[in-house]
């Protein structure tokens, strides 16, 4: 630690000290010599005053007396003044008496001193006596030099100003050592204490204050940095503490991490095993699914071909001439036979969904009509108390896309549960549009389910109370199906329903919009109907007739009709139609339950009047009134084909090669009115097509010689026979199937058992097409 010399603060502090006493002595030593300098002055001219004091006398003397020698002596005389160098005595006429001149002296303050004080001075003092002071004799003049003053002041200044500087040097020598002992050494000596000291030292040694310091500002900067030393070094302590704890972390977290690696991998390997061995459960698991659908398959088609042969020999029995209780106990028999069938029907549907082979289709249907027809299908199971409305909403689309089946298969699931469990009132189906949400309604007024129960009745085998199944029957699975059908359907299914008063189930479908709604051809007249407010025949009424462009009121039932002018009277309440008629000139539309046809002789007694079955749908109810309005100009639509004539001009060619199947179908197709050809086998089927004309084949798929899809693909090979109905009659009701007969060249697909009613369906829907195509 090495300072030069002029950065010290000791010299700096000196040097500034020195500059500062030398700049006061320097000015101090020029005031002592200008007051010197001034008094000078002043005593050159009382000097030489006070020796024209001295010489006025002898002078006014000689110069009165005209005394040349004398003044010549007194001339001398002051001359011998060093400061005189010329004397001259003149009397009063300014004749010089005497007059002497001596050289000036030379000097090395020569210059200063002329400067300062002038080269020479001169004196003149004016000679009398003191008695005659006015009277003057003459004239003493004295040429002074005033080096010898200018000579002494300079060097008294000389002194002067000279021991000023050297005091200042000594001063500043004396300051400079004294600053250094007192500052800089003990400075110097704590900095080399400090710069010695290790900054990071966790034991950093005190810096020794030097001695005499110990109060003054070195002593506070000792102690201030031994605090700060202190503090650092407690610092130092804690970071080496904290570091010491965070590697202990560290070494912790490390046995952990290594810990859990080896854990982790364990795991691994467990989980990788497990996972094996799920991968092996899930092949299983899916190879026995394949197993069950298999097993299902074959044997929903052995279950179902002898099922067929029973429930249609049965049918067929039903329709010959029996008595009263053989009709009956076939009729159970039936009944369970169809139960069976329903049963088989959903417990295979359930396992399409657990296997998920489910597959919708995506085609244009006519959803009212489908609705309606259900409607119609299952009205037979209303009770006589139960009046069962379908409510379209008129603005309705013609066409939806989606898949008929399944949702006939929600409709009449809800349809036949309400109907089940529905003992008086009403049973709505109610179709609308919402939001691009088709919404199947299906209301009823029956038992009813308690709040707790709504959510168990959809979960298969569940029904809503113990006593059910006992009163009601039923396996629990429609609603299970159903919901899991809506679901498929990207749609959802509600319920609201309280216990007593009714249930209302909800399925919204999001089933697009195919074709807009058609609207009616306006009709024209004035329509009254007499039925309770609270009927479905007056919502249904009061929904369509105005709509249709028909002047409509309704009546209460027992209200008088005398007086009230009508072209159309509707009602269902046969009971009131005697008392009606004398009044009432117009025609008569009676709307009844399924099976309660009036008998022909008081339609007879009524007539005109019409009777129609419940439930009415649109195109019925329009038929109806504006038959019975009797509008039968030009516009008027041309009125329906006569299915029931074409059917029985229908020539079938049925190829089956179980018999009792061929029987069923013979027997229903006959009791159609169809003329039924029968093939046993694909190679006779070819040989009876070559013979003769047929409006449709059925076709059996699994058979001996040539099955049913070899034998539509030769069928089809044929130009003749391109658009030939052909409909597969299977037991297999599995998806795939479908997909099959489709591919094979077949147009549609009934399966086994399969009942008259869906049979006929199939006819109108395939032979009356061809007529009217
Ligand atoms: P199932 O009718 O064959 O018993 P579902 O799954 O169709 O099976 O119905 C389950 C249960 O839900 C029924 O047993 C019945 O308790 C209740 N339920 C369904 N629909 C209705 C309804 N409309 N009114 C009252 N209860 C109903």
């Amino acid at each position: 630690m090495d300072i030069k010399f002029t950065h010290r603060l000791s010299f700096k502090q000196a040097r500034l000290t020195v500059l500062v006493g030398f700049a006061l002595g320097t000015i101090l030593s020029l005031v002592q010599i200008g007051i010197d300098y001034a008094s000078e002055n002043a005593a050159i001219n009382r000097e030489i005053q006070s020796l024209l004091d001295i010489s006025h006398n002898p002078a006014s003397r000689i110069a009165y007396n005209l005394d040349t020698e004398l003044a010549q002596e007194l001339a001398m005389g002051l001359l011998r003044s060093p400061a005189i160098t010329g004397a001259q005595i003149s009397d009063n006429d300014k004749n010089t008496l005497a007059s002497v001149r001596d050289s000036p002296e030379v000097g090395r303050y020569r210059a200063l001193s002329d400067f300062l004080f002038g080269e020479t001075r001169n004196f003149d003092d004016r000679l009398f006596f003191n008695h005659l002071p006015e009277q003057s004799v003459g004239e003493l003049h004295l040429e002074v030099d005033t080096y010898p003053f200018g000579a002494r002041f300079l060097q008294r200044a000389e002194v002067t100003l000279l021991s000023g500087f050297v005091r200042s040097f000594l001063l500043t020598f004396l300051l400079l050592g004294l600053f250094y002992i007192m500052l800089t050494r003990p400075l110097v000596r704590v900095i080399r204490e400090l710069s010695n000291s290790k900054p990071g030292d966790p034991n950093p040694s005190r810096i020794q204050c030097p001695p005499g310091h110990k109060d003054d500002e070195i002593g506070v900067l000792v102690d201030a940095a031994n605090q700060q030393f202190d503090a650092v070094a407690r610092e130092i302590e804690q970071r080496r503490a904290a570091e010491n704890r965070l590697t202990e972390y560290l070494a912790q977290l490390e046995n952990i991490v290594s810990a859990r690696t080896q854990e982790l991998k364990a795991i691994n390997t467990r989980l990788s095993q497990s996972n094996q061995e799920l991968e092996v459960a899930r092949r299983t698991a899916l190879e026995m699914a394949q197993a069950r659908s298999a097993f299902l398959a074959n044997m929903s088609h052995e279950i179902r071909t002898p099922l067929n042969g029973l429930l249609g020999m049965l049918a067929l029995s039903l329709d010959s001439p029996l008595n009263a209780e053989q009709h009956q106990q076939l009729s159970i028999a039936h009944d369970s036979g169809k139960v069976l069938v329903e049963l088989l029907n959903d417990i295979l549907d359930l396992s399409k969904f657990d296997a998920g082979q489910l597959e919708l289709e995506h085609i244009a249907f006519d959803l009212s009509t489908l609705i309606e027809d259900t409607a119609k299908l299952l009205s037979q199971n209303a009770a006589p108390n139960v009046e069962l409305t379908c409510l379209i909403d008129p603005a309705f689309p013609a066409l939806v896309l989606g898949d008929p089946t399944r949702v006939r298969q929600i409709v009449s699931n809800l349809l036949s549960n309400a109907l089940k469990f529905t003992r008086f009132g009403r049973v709505d189906v109610r179709l609308s549009l919402q939001e691009n949400r088709v919404r199947i309604e299906v209301c009823d007024t029956g038992i009813g389910i308690a709040e707790e129960a709504q959510a168990r009745i959809f979960r298969p085998f569940t029904q809503a109370g113990a006593g059910i199944t006992r009163q009601f029957g039923g396996t629990g699975l429609g609603l299970a199906l159903t919901r899991s059908l809506c679901e498929v359907m990207q749609g959802q299914l509600t319920i609201h329903s309280k216990i007593g008063y009714g249930s209302q189930f909800c399925a919204e479908l999001p089933l697009p919009c195919h074709t807009p709604a058609i609207a009616y051809k306006p009709l024209c007249g004035r329509v009254i109907a007499v039925s309770a407010s609270s009927s479905g025949l007056s919502e249904l009424l009061s929904h369509y007739l105005p709509l249709w462009g028909l002047e409509y009121q309704r009546y209460s039932l027992g209200q008088s009709l005398e007086g009230v002018e009508t072209q159309l009277l509707i009602t269902d309440d046969s009971a009131c139609l005697s008392e009606l008629r004398p009044s009432i000139n117009a025609p008569i539309l009676l709307v009844t339950a399924y099976g309660n046809f009036m008998p022909s002789d008081q339609v007879d007694t009524l007539a005109p009047l019409q009777q129609n079955a419940r439930p009415l749908s649109r195109l019925a109810l329009y038929q109806s009134v504006q038959l019975l309005l009797q509008k039968n100009d030009d516009e008027s639509p041309s009125p329906p084909i006569d299915n029931v004539q074409v059917l029985l001009r229908a020539r079938i060619l049925l190829v089956e090669d179980n018999p009792v199947n061929q029987l069923v179908a013979k027997g229903m197709l006959s009791k159609l009115g169809c003329e039924i050809v029968t093939a046993a086998h694909g190679g006779e089927a070819l040989r009876q097509l070559e013979r003769g004309d047929f409006d449709l084949v059925l076709m059996d798929c699994n058979m001996p010689v040539m099955d049913g899809y070899e034998t539509t693909r030769q069928i089809r090979q044929h130009s003749r026979w391109q658009h030939l109905p052909i409909v597969a009659l299977t037991a297999n009701a599995m998806p795939d199937e479908r997909e099959r007969c489709r591919a094979a060249g077949m147009d549609d697909y009934l399966a086994k058992p399969f009942r008259r009613e869906e049979l006929a369906a199939l006819l109108e829907s395939w032979v009356a097409k061809k007529y009217t195509s």
